[in-house]
C-alpha cells in the first residue's frame, strides 16, 4: 500500500465561464491526492483516534458502517498501515455480493461483522467485541471531537485567509465542525449534506462546535442531497462528466459530486457576490465510484 502524501496536496484554480461571467473565483484544494484509499478528510478525522489507541495500548480498531462507506475502508487502510487489528461492523444481512468497499476493506486485513438493520441504529456491539478490552471504539463516520481536531489541520495545506468562502460536503459533519474551528474572521463555511437528515446535522454539528459555534459564519445548504445518500442520478453524473471536460478534476458521486453541483448552482443563482473567492474541500472518496456500472462515468 501506498503511503500518505501530503506533499501531493494541491490547490488547483477552476476557470470555467460561468464564474467569470459572475465574478467569482473559485479553487479546490485537493485532499483527494493523499492516498488512493485513505484519502480526502479520512486520515484527518481519524489520526487522534489512532493516537489515543495506540496510547491506551488497544489493538483492535473497531467502526461502524454500510457497505459503502468511504470511513470503513479508510479505517481497513489506516489500521494497516499504523499497525492495528481492524473491525468494521456492517449494516444489515451479509449481501451475496460485497460491494467494492467491503472487497477492498477485508483486502487491507479488516474483519467484517454484518449485523441486523435494529442492532445497528442502537449501535449495539456484537458479545465478542464487547468482551474483548483490546478494542477501541470509533463512531460511525469518525464522528467526534477528535475528528473535528484533525480536521481543524486541512487548512494548514493552503493560504486560508484569502477565501470569503470555504465548502465542503457533510455527511456526519465532523470535518465541517474542523473547518468552522479554522476559520478566520469575516469567512463563511458552508456545507453541503449529503443525506437527508436536516434537524439532526445541525445539532451534531453544534454539538461539536461547542462555545465556538457563536462566534463563526457557517451554514448548511440542504438543497443538493439528491434525494439521500448513495443515489446517483443521471443529472449529477452528467455534471461530474461535464465538470471533469473542463477541468481535469474527478469527483465521486456520493459527496464531492454533489459539493461541486451545488457552489456551481448557488454561484448560477447568485447566492455568491461578485469578487467571492471560494475554496472547495475535495474530501476524496473517489473509491466509492468504482461501485458505479462501468461506463457511467469519463474518468
Ligand atoms: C467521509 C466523507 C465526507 C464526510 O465527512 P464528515 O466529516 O462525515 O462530514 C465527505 N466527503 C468524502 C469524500 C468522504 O469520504
Amino acid at each position: 500500500m501506498p503511503p500518505l502524501s501530503f506533499g501531493s496536496i494541491t490547490v488547483d484554480e477552476v476557470d470555467v465561464p460561468l464564474l467569470h461571467e459572475k465574478k467569482i473565483r473559485l479553487a479546490v484544494l485537493r485532499l483527494d491526492k493523499i492516498h488512493p484509499i485513505i484519502s480526502g478528510n479520512k486520515w484527518f478525522k481519524l489520526k487522534y483516534y489512532l493516537d489515543e489507541a495506540k496510547n491506551s495500548g488497544r489493538k483492535n480498531i473497531v467502526t461502524f458502517g454500510g457497505a459503502y462507506s468511504n470511513h470503513i475502508v479508510a479505517v481497513a487502510a489506516a489500521g494497516r498501515l499504523c499497525g492495528f487489528k481492524t473491525t468494521g461492523i456492517i449494516r444489515g444481512e451479509k449481501p451475496a455480493i460485497l460491494s467494492h468497499t467491503l472487497k477492498q476493506a477485508i483486502a487491507y486485513g479488516m474483519l467484517l461483522i454484518f449485523i441486523s438493520r435494529e442492532d445497528y441504529r442502537s449501535k449495539n456491539l456484537p458479545g465478542e467485541i464487547r468482551n474483548s478490552d483490546e478494542f477501541y471504539l470509533v463512531n460511525e463516520g469518525g464522528y467526534g471531537i477528535h475528528g473535528a481536531k484533525g480536521s481543524v489541520e486541512i487548512l494548514t495545506y493552503c493560504k486560508k485567509e484569502d477565501y470569503s468562502h470555504i465548502a465542503c460536503a457533510v455527511g456526519t459533519s465532523t470535518m465541517m465542525a474542523g473547518l468552522v474551528k479554522a476559520a478566520v474572521a469575516g469567512q463563511e463555511i458552508l456545507g453541503i449534506p449529503v443525506l437527508r437528515n436536516i434537524e439532526g446535522l445541525e445539532k451534531d454539528l453544534i454539538n461539536l462546535l461547542q462555545a465556538e459555534g457563536r462566534e463563526k459564519s457557517f451554514r448548511m445548504i440542504h438543497a443538493y442531497h439528491f434525494g439521500g445518500y448513495a443515489k446517483p442520478t443521471q443529472e449529477l453524473v452528467s455534471f461530474m462528466n461535464e465538470f471533469y471536460k473542463r477541468t481535469f478534476i474527478p469527483t465521486d458521486f456520493v459527496y464531492t459530486g454533489k459539493l461541486f453541483y451545488g457552489v456551481m448552482d448557488l454561484v448560477r443563482n447568485n447566492f455568491f457576490p461578485g469578487g467571492s473567492n471560494l475554496l472547495l474541500i475535495h474530501s476524496g472518496g473517489l473509491q466509492g465510484n468504482l461501485s458505479l456500472p462501468k461506463g457511467t462515468l469519463m474518468f
